[in-house]
């Protein structure tokens, strides 16, 4: 390849592996800079490297499902985290959902291993004293120092808003005599699930406790007029707020939960496996903000779960993000700038663990190829490209975004089958990526004669 610069990926989380592991394996040398284990987020446990810090889960697999389409992208360009998730998989009916450590794990081992990538363990407070193009993945939580530095670069003041983490269980510990195992709307018993049934009274009292439940402490700038929830990650207690039944439509639907025709749950509370031999199993819906002795007197009181050992209890957490379309191109580079400045993962304003991993990717690409293309190198019929469009699109209310439908080019001609619809959507998806594959295997073969 042609880029003799070093490239300084900043962050070894998803978006920077995904990111330093693209560059790496075309030839380019990476500085991977990441401040674990010297300095960890509130939310960052371990040392690895890639770590998930809430849900195991990377979302839907099918074709016809948005994120699902992103990764099938993903996994046609050489990713990283998609080759990962699927050697660490653990079931989750039709979700790609991981062994937490064991992805980790395997992308940190691929990164240590890979002699293009030099890892540094440190914090980067200042970004003008690395020369050379940058890649800035630091994440929702980047570290205080370098929120201040990117403010002052960037010529304003970074944004926040919270996400919430659900508490995770362990299994030994739940009443197994209450708790089946079922997917949704499947008829067999067995499921990667496991449903806790409630009655209208059981509901009754478990409801009255979780709106009156005292929530944790918050710093000064964390007041609940700052808060932007995202209606897939709102704490469960600010939507048993909105109303008695609002949880009834949201997380503790009973349709298709039925464990057999006699059986008529009011309310079901779904756990999901967090690991492949299923000793821990998170609470599906359950993000709270809740004081943790307020967590463990409340979510008790849900048959099966009086005895409930937590592994880890829900919080809340600060979240960070630039105002994208204001700063950055559709490369995820920074605009008006002389040196190369890119922003890649949730900080760039893409919402979710494959969507930042995407945006790392993408990043990768358009450093390497990026000058060969007029206009973005992703079109806009991919969920990569239709990403990479919202983030540099002018938008008043600008907030991160998930993959989904809406943003993808819509298709001339109106197909009132929704399920046809993402199937033709997917499929001109498909061909496009196949045909940017022959496209940059030709610049490639190009360069090297
Ligand atoms: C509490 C919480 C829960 C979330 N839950 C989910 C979920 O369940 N599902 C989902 O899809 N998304 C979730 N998200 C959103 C988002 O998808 C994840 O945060 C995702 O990890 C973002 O990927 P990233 O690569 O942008 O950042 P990260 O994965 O956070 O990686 C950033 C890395 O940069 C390092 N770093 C930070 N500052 C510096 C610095 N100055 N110098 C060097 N290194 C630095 C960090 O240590 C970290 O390793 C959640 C976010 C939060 C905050």
């Amino acid at each position: 390849m042609e880029i003799n610069k070093v490239v300084n990926v900043i962050g070894a989380g998803l978006a920077g592996c995904e990111c330093a592991h693209i560059l790496a394996s075309h030839g380019v040398k990476v500085n991977l800079y990441e401040m674990k284990p010297n300095k960890k987020s509130p939310a960052h446990h371990t040392d690895l490297f890639a770590e998930l810090v809430c849900s195991n889960s990377l979302k839907s697999e099918e074709i016809t499902n948005a994120c699902g389409l992103l990764k099938y992208e993903m996994g046609m360009l050489g990713s990283l985290m998609m080759e990962a998730a699927l050697a660490t998989r653990v079931k989750a009916g039709a979700a790609l959902a991981v062994d937490r450590d064991k992805f980790s794990e395997y992308i940190t081992k691929k990164i240590l291993e890979n002699k293009n990538i030099t890892v540094i363990y440190d914090e980067v407070c200042d970004i003008e004293k690395l020369l050379g193009t940058v890649v800035i993945a630091t994440g929702p939580l980047t570290s205080d120092t370098l929120s201040n530095n990117i403010s002052k670069i960037i010529g304003q003041e970074k944004l926040y808003f919270y996400d919430a983490a659900a508490p995770i269980i362990l299994r030994e510990s739940i009443d197994m005599s209450v708790a089946y195992e079922k997917d949704r709307w499947h008829d067999d018993e067995k499921g990667d699930y496991l449903n806790l049934p409630m009655s209208k009274e059981e509901y009754d009292v478990f409801y009255n406790e979780l709106i009156n439940a005292r929530s944790a402490d918050r710093h000064s700038f964390d007041t609940i007029e700052n808060i932007v929830h995202f209606e897939g990650c709102m704490p469960i207690e600010s939507m048993a707020k909105r109303g008695e039944k609002t949880m009834l439509f949201g997380p503790l639907k009973p349709v298709g939960l039925r464990k057999d025709e006699n059986h008529k749950p009011y309310a079901v509370v779904q756990l999901r496996a967090e690991n492949k031999e299923k000793t821990m199993y998170n609470m599906v819906g359950f993000q709270t903000s809740l004081a943790f002795p307020e967590q463990k007197r409340v979510f008790s009181l849900i048959p099966g779960l009086e005895n409930a050992e937590f592994v880890r209890y829900g919080v809340m957490h600060k979240n960070t993000y630039i105002n994208a379309p204001h700063i950055l191109d559709y490369n995820f580079k920074l605009k008006n700038k002389v040196d190369d400045i890119y922003f890649a993962g949730q900080i760039s304003g893409v919402e979710g663990y494959v969507e930042s991993a995407a945006s790392g990717l993408m990043v990768a690409y358009n450093i390497l190829f990026g000058k060969y293309f007029e206009g973005s190198m992703f079109k806009e019929e991919t969920m990569l490209g239709a990403l990479a469009k919202y983030i540099a699109t002018e938008n008043k209310n600008f907030q991160p975004m998930n993959a989904n439908f809406g943003i993808i080019k819509q298709s001339d001609t109106k197909i009132k089958d929704k399920k046809k619809r993402y199937e033709i959507y997917a499929n001109n998806s498909l061909n496009c990526i196949k045909e940017l594959k022959n496209e940059l295997e030709n610049i490639r073969r190009r360069l090297e004669k």
